[in-house]
């Protein structure tokens, strides 16, 4: 994130944030039932925080479906050169789908978002987010009422573009998985005649990468009027919750980052993994400055063949691709955050809509741009797709940039693990590796 006039960005976006829920609490302390307050929150701060997750929501689309294409078509691509691609997926499935079960797991365990009174949510909540809440209801209900082949059916779109416009609305799964057939389709025709849509794919990403950092600029005043009506409505309540829940996510990350990590690289690597990570501390430093698994690909390259000593091809195809389609820790938070929400307004997850987050936020993973923020507009079409109120992101953003910073660590160590895996399970053609790494 840039720097604004002296302060960082993300330093704003958190006094945003506490001023916000500062003067939110003060007005419900003293005012909660005067008209011009009541008025207030409901034209001045809820538009403005409206307006803010509109410029999240806008880009959805295009930036989900340019990264979802082009991350299958390098993975279509990974087919080419054989196994190591094979090898490479099934390990992307595999940590995914650990992490995104101990956020899972977590958030059910600790439920950091209970203890709110939801009595004064359901009354007091302003227009939208009631209106979410009743989607909410109606989608649970129909979820009951459909047959197992109604969700796989649901998934085949007849017309992508009206998936698209339904995309806020249900129709993202088919969005996804028309983004899966053609990706795959790109990767078999003839390069030189996919070259113009793959460019334009890469310049549509580029733009959308764009339009998120346009929203975060807005981010300070958006959160800051998103801080002030919860609080306008809940009370401090709201910031204990919002504490528990960031706890929370570091320590289910440290989790993955140490245990699961450590077990992959232990047991299928066959290395130190004290050793494995001394050597890539440069590459957590980094991805922990930058908040930024793109930013972080040339360092991670470099220390993966000079101080891992893994072998080139291998480590190069594995870290780029991973770079935007092997998203660990982001995978795990965006399951975290979505349940977190949910119990946050008081909204009963089915067991089915529970499987839908861990998939979406699966899928997430691989769609999310190697970005600081990149994860905030799939979390907001997942929100919404399962009937909770997406402002409730706005509280989260907030406190983003520290969860931000380490979800990313996990994301590039979660890329060089893999492909020190893949290189053993290769026939491990592994170079210069001082004797001490090797378990
Ligand atoms: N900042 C993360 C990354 O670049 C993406 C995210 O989770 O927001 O890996």
């Amino acid at each position: 994130m840039e720097r604004t006039r002296g302060i960082p960005l993300h330093a704003k976006i958190l006094i945003g944030l506490v001023l916000g829920a500062i003067c939110g609490s003060i007005g419900q302390a003293l005012w909660a039932k005067d008209d011009t307050f009541v008025w207030t929150v409901a034209n001045v701060m809820e538009p403005i925080g409206t307006i803010f997750m509109r410029m999240l929501f806008m880009i959805v689309v295009p930036l989900l479906f340019s990264a979802l294409v082009m991350g299958v078509m390098e993975i279509g691509d990974a087919r080419k050169v054989g196994r190591v691609g094979l090898l490479s997926l099934l390990m992307t499935l595999l940590l995914s789908g650990i992490a995104v079960g101990i956020g899972i797991t977590a958030v059910n365990l600790v439920k950091p978002g209970e203890g709110i009174d939801h009595s004064k949510v359901s009354t007091a909540m302003p227009s939208s987010a009631a209106k979410d809440a009743e989607k909410a209801a109606a989608k649970a209900k129909e979820s009951r009422e459909k047959k197992p082949a109604d969700y796989v059916l649901e998934m085949v779109p007849t017309n992508p573009v009206k998936s698209a416009a339904e995309a806020m609305d249900g129709g993202l799964f088919a969005l996804m998985f028309f983004g899966i057939v053609f990706g795959l389709a790109m990767s078999k025709v003839d390069a030189e005649k996919s070259l113009p849509v793959k460019q334009f794919l890469e310049g549509l990403f580029a733009v959308s990468q764009q339009v998120i950092e346009f929203a975060l600029r807005m981010a300070p005043y958006g959160v800051f009027a998103l801080g002030f009506k919860t609080t306008a409505l809940l009370g401090l309540d709201a910031l204990g919750a919002l504490g528990k829940y960031a706890i929370l996510v570091l320590v289910a990350l440290a989790f993955h980052q140490f245990v699961v990590y450590s077990l992959a690289i232990l047991t299928i690597a066959k290395r130190s993994p004290l050793e494995f990570f001394r050597q890539i501390r440069t590459v957590m430093v980094t991805a922990f400055a930058t908040s930024s698994s793109n930013a972080t690909l040339p360092t991670a390259l470099k220390v993966a063949e000079e101080e891992v000593g893994l072998p080139r091809d291998i480590s190069s195809f594995v870290l780029t691709v991973g770079a935007t389609a092997n998203q660990n820790g982001t995978a795990l938070f965006e399951g975290i955050t979505v349940l977190f929400l949910a119990q946050f307004y008081g909204i009963h997850l089915e067991v089915g809509q529970q499987v839908t987050v861990m998939f979406l936020s699966i899928l997430a993973g691989v769609g999310t741009a190697g970005v600081p923020g990149g994860s905030w507009p799939l979390i907001a079409i997942v929100l919404l797709n399962i009937g909770v109120p997406v402002e409730g992101i706005g509280l989260c953003i907030g406190i983003d940039r520290i969860l931000d910073m380490s979800r990313t660590v996990l994301n590039v160590t979660g890329d060089i693990t893999i492909a020190a895996c893949v290189t053993k399970l290769m026939g491990g053609k592994v170079q210069d590796v001082p004797e001490e790494a090797l378990a």
